[in-house]
């Protein structure tokens, strides 16, 4: 029996996990009940489970067989802090919390994955099961990291997935190479002087110059790079001032950069500095840019993308599988695993409804089998046993 079918016998404890996942939903680092059920499930299905790596972090061993080879499987567990406004039975029961972005699905399938492989041991090596908190831009991936994630459980590859609305159900999508972009943040504080809002003449004006920055700030994308390149720069927040009448003394302007290429970052990191102080300077108020690495850009091998369309395809028909999908401008933590680690990132379809981060967003628990069997085969064919 194929292993779509084997995992779609128990789909629908798969799709219990999922919806009981979904009600509590937790965010970045404080995934204690998800955490405890996932730590909880593994040892129920006989892996060696280790707490707490990277604070709510996860991971459960299976070792089968002599060979020492290793693979490592990820999936995220964390929530957002947005009100869901779907109205279903499994809706999150915590105002302010919702599984947006299905991560609950995520971790669900890895779980379903987990008890194939411990049921079935059908591959020879050791399987590490990375249950990784905090990836909504709170650095989780680097907290497992800096636990000893990959010295204390050593992987030769590396596989992770993340639903995709708007791709059909079960279909899979990858790339070799660079698939998703890197992220910063950046916080520009301006600071002027403030006066009477009717005398403009006594005061260094942040807000007007906050402005001119936010401008100034589009023509790195647009002079600074080459239009080969991919850069995003996108001021999301400016902040300044609380009355209608009174020019305040700073102002603040906030938001994300996202490219592909190490040089691109350097440039938007460089001219943004430069701008930011330069125009500040002309208006006669300074300013100050802070800019932080949230995201890596994520990296696909060349050889491992190839392999897990190839499983992929093993699964669903070669016509499922795009292994040419186009760049993602979002980003994803698993990125600096895969700087540690060669392996490779794809996407599974969640069929027709909302995006990720919108309210009305649900994991569709029909996919479950397709990344749980996804899994199961990476691990099967990696660690093969008739080597
Ligand atoms: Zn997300
Ligand atoms: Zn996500």
């Amino acid at each position: 029996m194929p292993v779509l079918d084997k995992i779609k016998a128990f789909e629908n404890d798969m799709t219990a996990w999922r919806q009981d996942l979904h009600r509590h939903p937790e965010i970045g680092f404080e995934e204690k009940r998800t955490s405890d059920f996932v730590a909880r499930t593994l040892e129920g299905f006989g892996y060696e489970v280790h707490r707490g790596v990277g604070k709510t972090g996860v991971v459960g061993r299976l070792k089968v067989g002599e060979s020492s080879r290793s693979i490592g499987l990820r999936a995220d567990m964390d929530a957002l802090p947005m009100q869901e406004a779907n109205t279903f039975a499994h809706r999150s029961t915590i105002d302010g919390r919702m599984h947006a972005c299905g991560h609950d699905g995520h971790t669900a399938s890895l779980l379903g994955a987990a008890r194939y492989l411990a049921e079935t041991r059908q591959f020879d090596g050791t399987v590490n099961l990375i249950f990784q908190p905090a990836e909504e831009g709170l650095g989780g991936a680097n907290a497992m990291l800096a636990d000893g994630l990959l010295d204390r459980f050593p992987c030769d590859v590396l596989f992770g997935f993340h639903n995709a609305p708007n791709l059909p159900l079960g279909h899979f999508a990858i790339r070799p190479g660079p698939m998703m972009a890197g992220g910063a943040f950046f916080d520009i504080i301006v600071k002027g002087k403030g006066s009477h809002g009717a005398h403009p003449e006594f005061s260094v004006d942040p807000v007007l110059t906050a402005c001119h920055i936010v401008t100034a700030l589009q023509s790195i994308p647009a002079r600074n790079v080459g239009a080969v390149d991919s850069a995003v720069i996108s001021v999301t927040r400016i902040e300044g001032g609380d009355a209608y009448n009174v020019v305040p003394n700073q102002a603040a302007v906030r938001g994300t950069a996202r490219w592909f290429k190490p040089e691109v970052l350097k440039i938007i990191e460089t001219n943004m500095r430069r701008i930011a102080t330069g125009v500040a300077e002309g208006f006669g108020a300074t300013a100050e840019v802070d800019f932080r690495l949230i995201f890596a850009p994520l990296v696909n091998s060349a050889d491992d993308a190839t392999f897990a369309a190839d499983v992929a395809a093993e699964i669903v028909g070669e016509a499922k599988v795009n292994r040419a999908r186009d760049l993602i401008m979002g980003s994803e933590d698993f990125s600096f695993m895969l700087e540690k680690v060669p392996g490779a990132y794809i996407n599974i379809g969640n069929g027709d409804g909302a995006n990720v981060h919108n309210p009305s967003y649900d994991f569709n628990d029909a996919l479950l089998p397709y990344a749980a069997s996804l899994y199961a085969r990476l691990v099967e064919r990696r660690l093969a046993t008739n080597r």
